[in-house]
């Protein structure tokens, strides 16, 4: 499969069935599965043969379905999990522990934000940001002895910024830790963070790669790449026995191409248990079978949407990685040449009150809290997820009372256009 296009890895890889078996993956819709002996069961608990046991830790549909998803990335290995916010939290939780450190990017998506500003920390676990556009220097003051993992989104939602991955990832190197990157807006398609330095690649699969507003999940794909044993000091838990799995050290048995999956299944999925239902799991798979076709019709979109933006007389700014002038334009054509999504953000001049009217006359994009599908959606943030804050607190978060984050679908741009243009029209 490694030297198939991304097209075709879309369609075929993950799942190969054999003389008879069914076209499509089956939904291995059981919670546990049956063995004959004690001691064949108890091979897999000690991880001495590989099989399935209990749907909370793995299930042959989610596999299919990670094993694609590494595959589109160039990973070695990958796991589905429950949600995008669990994939960052595992990922994430699987190198840290009390007393250790993260560098992220300020600018990801909130929920990560919260998980690891507030959540994180009540586990112990401290945090810096820095700018997505931060200098060499400023990155590296960033990094203590305790720093653990490097976190950032290839597209941040919703500010919109290009992370510099190269950037990121020799300063995560130079300190001996993984750069950890969320690569859900760009998708495989678009970006693959692997080919640039990052070692976890982490996706809300909710968004694009499921794309049809189906069911809420996440994956991790690891590159394989990161050499735990030559970090022994810093990654205690990869490289020294683990008490609650009989002693295993997972580097060591596992290598670098499997350690990190297997010690995240058998420890946090084990423990956490947010797995993927093996129902959503095959949902997701339709939606990775189209990924590569509505991907660049998304940005088409985006790319129309933005220019016709930029040009109106009642927009204030847009911000689109796709314009020729956005701040992130050059990044984007080193990163993202092909495309970057279809999400576009605006402020509107008449701000937050212009921002609803406009909002409330859309005919065919709706006002929902997502982003990323099939349907054309819009959120003005500070009306409704970011609410609680004035206007003056909304402008020091880069989100002014007057921005509207635009989520194109895959309709007609021309129907889009005109939407946007008659709901334009109806603004004083
Ligand atoms: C939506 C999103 C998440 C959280 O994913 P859920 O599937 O909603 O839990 C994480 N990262 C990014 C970039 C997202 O857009």
């Amino acid at each position: 499969m490694s030297n198939l296009r991304i097209e075709t890895k879309c369609i075929q890889a993950g799942y190969t069935p054999g003389n008879g078996e069914p076209r499509q993956i089956p939904i291995v819709q059981s919670t546990t599965f049956k063995y004959t002996s004690s001691e064949d069961m108890g091979k897999l608990f000690d991880l001495e043969a590989s099989g399935y046991f209990y749907t909370r830790l793995q299930n042959p549909t989610n596999d299919y379905v990670a094993a694609k998803i590494a595959a589109l990335e160039g990973g070695v290995a990958a796991m589905l999990t429950s949600s995008g916010q669990a994939a960052n939290f595992f990922a994430l939780f699987n190198l840290c522990s009390c007393g250790d450190h993260i560098v992220a990017s300020s600018t990801i998506y909130g929920g990560t934000f919260n998980l690891i500003e507030v959540t994180m920390k009540k586990m112990g676990i401290d945090v810096t940001f820095v700018s997505p556009d931060c200098t060499d220097a400023e990155l590296d003051a960033a990094f203590k002895p305790n720093t653990k993992a490097v976190f950032g989104e290839t597209i941040a939602n919703p500010a919109l910024t290009v992370l510099d991955i190269e950037q990121f990832a020799r300063a995560a190197h130079a300190h001996g830790v993984p750069l950890v990157i969320d690569n859900t807006f760009a998708t495989p398609i678009n970006c693959r963070p692997i080919e640039w330095g990052a070692d976890i690649v982490t996706h809300s699969t909710t968004k694009y790669m499921d794309g049809h507003g189906a069911a809420v999940g996440g994956v991790i794909v690891d590159a394989g790449k990161f050499d735990w044993l030559a970090h022994a000091d810093k990654f205690p838990e990869f490289c020294t026995p683990d008490e609650s799995y009989h002693g295993i050290t997972y580097a060591e048995k596992f290598g670098n191409a499997a350690a990190f999956i297997t010690k995240c299944t058998v420890q946090l999925m084990r423990d956490f248990g947010a797995i993927q239902a093996p129902q959503n799991a095959y949902l997701l798979n339709l939606g990775l079978e189209s990924l590569h076709v509505r991907i660049p019709r998304h940005c088409e979109n985006g790319q129309a949407v933005a220019e016709y933006l930029a040009s109106h007389p009642k927009v204030k700014s847009v911000n689109y990685c796709g314009l020729p002038g956005d701040k992130y334009y050059e990044r984007a054509q080193k990163y993202l040449p092909n495309g970057s999504c279809g999400v576009v953000s605006f402020e509107l001049k008449g701000g937050r009150d212009a921002a609803v009217k406009f909002m409330d006359s859309l005919k065919v994009a709706a006002i929902e809290t997502h982003v990323a599908d099939a349907r054309t959606c819009c959120l003005n943030p500070a009306s409704t997820t970011h609410r609680q804050l004035t206007d003056e607190q909304l402008e020091a978060a880069g989100v002014p009372a007057g921005l509207v984050r635009f989520s194109c679908g895959i309709e007609s741009a021309a129907d889009l256009i005109a939407d946007i243009e008659q709901a334009l029209a109806q603004i004083n």
